[in-house]
């Protein structure tokens, strides 16, 4: 009996298995289409102070005929280990940066962009002139781009990376440590590097008001950052609690489904037209 059992649990799990390895090939391949193609969309989520939209993270988005909405959280790693993330970094940046502009130019309050670099392209030479062809390509003024990168960029190498990070910020750009706290957390970039911001990762957030740990620690990490004039983000803001304890804590820009979902570029300009009006 009990080895039927075994054997139907067998069967359904050569099944999944098969699925996960097929889905991947698919994903794979759909991957290397739509990046030759720069199919994307780039989706914008708005930042806040108080009730004022003070900057956005450009956020890409692949909607694919077969697969559907294929999530970045799953697609770009799979994109960093088959090595189209470089080309997918390229098209989000100057996609965020022409359509910043553009902006700009149609008479827009002029505000940041963030735009997601992933670790990889600290691994060679490129980034610095992705950001440079970026800017000429768009006309932006290089103080409009923040680069949000991950703390895992700072495990090794750090000469290397060092010199990276301090030839963006001679050209201009701003630069965001993203998911603060969440995985190798050193102190030493924010010693040693000319970091303008960082987020402060979800899970720090998420139920601080009722966490007595969250909102000594998040209270420690915000007077830390103010020592050193570090802009400081709270992302995933989901219910008023939490946005009421970071107000209160004094945290410089909330950032979370409360607020708004990322939207697509139309969308945010029906936003900012009305944040404008609020502060006539
Ligand atoms: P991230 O940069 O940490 O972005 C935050 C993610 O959390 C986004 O997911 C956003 O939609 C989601 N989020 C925002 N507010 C809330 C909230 O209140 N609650 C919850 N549960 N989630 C919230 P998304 O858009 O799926 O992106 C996932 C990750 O993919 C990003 O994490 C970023 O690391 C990466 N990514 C997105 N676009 C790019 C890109 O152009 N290049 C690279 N290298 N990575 C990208
Ligand atoms: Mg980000
Ligand atoms: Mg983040
Ligand atoms: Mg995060």
């Amino acid at each position: 009996h009990s080895k039927e059992k075994g054997g139907t649990v067998a069967h359904f799990f050569n099944e999944s298995m098969r699925n996960k390895y097929d889905d991947r090939l698919l994903i794979e391949n759909s991957l290397r289409l739509v990046v030759d193609k720069g199919d994307f969309e780039l989706y914008y989520q708005p930042k806040y102070r108080f009730d004022k939209i003070t900057s956005m993270e450009a956020l890409i988005r692949w909607i694919d005929p077969e697969l559907g909405f294929v999530s970045p959280a799953s697609f770009i790693p799979i994109a960093e280990e088959i090595g189209l993330i470089l080309q997918i970094d390229r098209w989000s940046l100057i996609q965020a940066c022409k359509q910043n502009k553009e902006w700009q130019d149609r008479g827009y309050p002029k505000i940041p962009v963030s735009v997601n670099i992933s670790a990889k392209q600290f691994q060679q030479d490129s980034l610095v002139s992705m950001v440079k062809e970026a800017l000429t390509v768009s006309g932006l003024a290089p103080e409009y781009i923040k680069l949000e990168i991950t703390e895992s960029v700072f495990i090794k190498n750090l000469d290397y990376v060092a010199s990276i990070i301090k030839q963006l910020k001679d050209i201009g750009v701003l630069i965001s440590i993203d998911d603060f706290g969440k995985g190798y957390s050193s102190l030493y970039p924010l010693l040693q590097l000319p970091i303008d911001e960082i987020k402060i990762d979800r899970q720090f957030i998420s139920d601080i008001h009722q966490n007595m740990k969250k909102s000594r620690l998040v209270q420690s990490i915000l007077s830390m950052a103010k020592g050193l004039q570090l802009n400081v983000v709270a992302e995933g803001i989901e219910t008023k609690d939490e946005r009421n304890t970071l107000m209160s804590m004094g945290c410089d820009e909330l950032q979370g489904y409360l607020f708004s979902r990322p939207i697509t570029a139309e969308e945010i300009e029906s936003l900012l037209l009305n944040d404008h009006a609020k502060m006539k």
